[in-house]
C-alpha cells in the first residue's frame, strides 16, 4: 500500500497526456508516425538528445504540409511551384498576396500603390493585447504593411488595377488601410480607364478600429460606382474565406463575380445562422459550388487557370477602350 501512495507522486508530470503517450510510443513502437502539426515542436526540439533517429530527421518541420482534404504529404517546394494547390486533389491552399500578384501579372509590370500605408491605433484599444502590438507582430511575421497590396500592373496585354488581400495578416480583416488604398485603386482606376480587380479573402471589418473599419464598407462602394459610371469594369475574385463586412461590401458588387473552388464565402459563419434560423443547414452550405448553383457567383475558376481566365474575361470587357496614360 505505502509503496503505491509513494509511486504516484513520483510521477507528477503526465499533466499534457500527448506527449507523454507521445514519448512512450515514440520509444518502443513507432518510429515512423507522422507527427500532428501542434506537437511537431516538442518532439523535434528533444530530438538532438537522443541523436540518431534518422528516420524521423529526414522529415524536418516546413519541408512538408499535410493537404487538409486529401491528407497527402506534399513537398513544401512543390506545393509553391504549383501556386499552393495539391498536386494530389487539387485542394486550394491559402496563398500570400505577393505570391498571388506574381502569378497573375507580367513580370516587372506590377507598380504598388501606398506600399508604406500603416494603421493608425485611433481607438487605443486594448484587448488581450493591444492594438499597436498586433499591428507590430504582424507587420513583422508577415513582412506585409497591412491586409491588402493595390498597384497597376499588365494581366497579359491588359493593364489593370489590382487589388489582392492577404489572409495571413490580422485574418485579412478591413481596416482604414485596406479600405483607403482599394478606394485610391479604384480611383486611380477609375481615371485612368483601366479595369478594376479585387481579390478576397477575409474575415471581415477589423474589430480593432471599431465604426472606422465598417465606413470603409460604403467608402470602397462609392469609389465602385463612380467606376461603374464610367461604365468600367470590375471582376471581384473570392477566395477562401471571404466572408461578413468585406462579403458585404465590395466584394459582392463586381460585375463579374468569380470564386475559386471550395472557397467558403458568407456573411455570418454556418454556427451563427443554424442559432438564428433555427434550422438545418443544407450540404455544401456557403462554398463557392452552392453559390454558383444558385446563381450569386458567376463561375468558379481553379487558380491555375485564374490568369487566363481574368484575360479572357477582360478582352470581353474592355473591348474597344483604350486606357488613359496616367496624369502627371
Ligand atoms: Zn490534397
Amino acid at each position: 500500500m505505502l509503496t503505491i501512495v509513494a509511486k504516484d507522486p513520483s510521477t507528477p508530470e503526465p499533466a499534457s497526456t500527448t506527449s507523454f503517450t507521445k514519448k512512450t510510443l515514440g520509444f518502443d513502437v513507432e518510429p515512423a508516425v507522422t507527427p500532428p502539426p501542434s506537437s511537431t515542436e516538442t518532439t523535434f526540439a528533444k530530438k538532438p538528445k537522443l541523436g540518431g533517429k534518422s528516420k524521423k530527421k529526414d522529415i524536418p518541420e516546413g519541408l512538408w504540409t499535410k493537404c487538409p482534404k486529401c491528407e497527402t504529404m506534399v513537398f513544401d517546394k512543390e506545393l509553391d511551384e504549383n501556386l499552393k494547390i495539391c498536386p494530389k486533389c487539387n485542394h486550394h491552399f491559402a496563398i500570400g498576396a505577393r505570391e498571388r500578384i506574381h502569378s497573375l501579372v507580367e513580370t516587372c509590370s506590377f507598380e504598388e500603390m501606398d506600399a508604406e500605408m500603416t494603421s493608425v491605433d485611433i481607438l487605443e484599444f486594448t484587448g488581450v493585447a493591444s492594438y499597436k502590438s498586433k499591428l507590430e507582430a504582424y507587420q513583422t511575421s508577415t513582412k506585409l504593411k497591412d491586409a491588402v497590396i493595390t498597384g497597376i500592373g499588365k494581366i497579359g496585354h491588359h493593364k489593370a488595377a489590382l487589388g489582392v488581400m492577404d489572409f495571413s495578416f490580422l485574418g485579412g480583416s478591413m481596416g482604414s488601410v485596406v479600405g483607403e488604398k482599394l478606394t485610391r485603386m479604384i480611383e486611380a482606376a477609375t481615371d485612368r480607364s483601366l479595369p478594376a480587380i479585387i481579390i478576397s479573402t477575409s474575415g471581415g471589418a477589423r474589430m480593432y478600429e471599431g465604426m472606422f473599419s465598417l465606413m470603409q464598407m460604403a467608402k470602397t462602394c462609392g469609389a465602385l460606382a463612380y467606376h461603374a459610371k464610367q461604365k468600367l469594369p470590375y471582376i471581384s475574385v473570392l477566395t477562401h474565406p471571404t466572408t461578413a463586412g468585406v462579403m458585404a461590401s465590395y466584394a459582392s458588387v463586381g460585375d463579374l463575380i468569380i470564386a475559386e473552388p471550395n472557397a467558403m464565402i458568407g456573411f455570418a459563419g454556418p454556427r451563427v445562422i443554424k442559432d438564428t434560423t433555427q434550422a438545418e443547414l443544407p450540404p455544401g452550405f456557403q462554398t463557392a459550388e452552392f453559390l454558383l448553383d444558385r446563381g450569386l457567383i458567376d463561375a468558379i475558376v481553379p487558380r491555375q487557370e485564374m490568369k487566363a481566365r481574368l484575360i479572357y474575361y477582360l478582352d470581353f470587357l474592355m473591348e474597344g477602350r483604350r486606357p488613359v496614360p496616367a496624369a502627371g
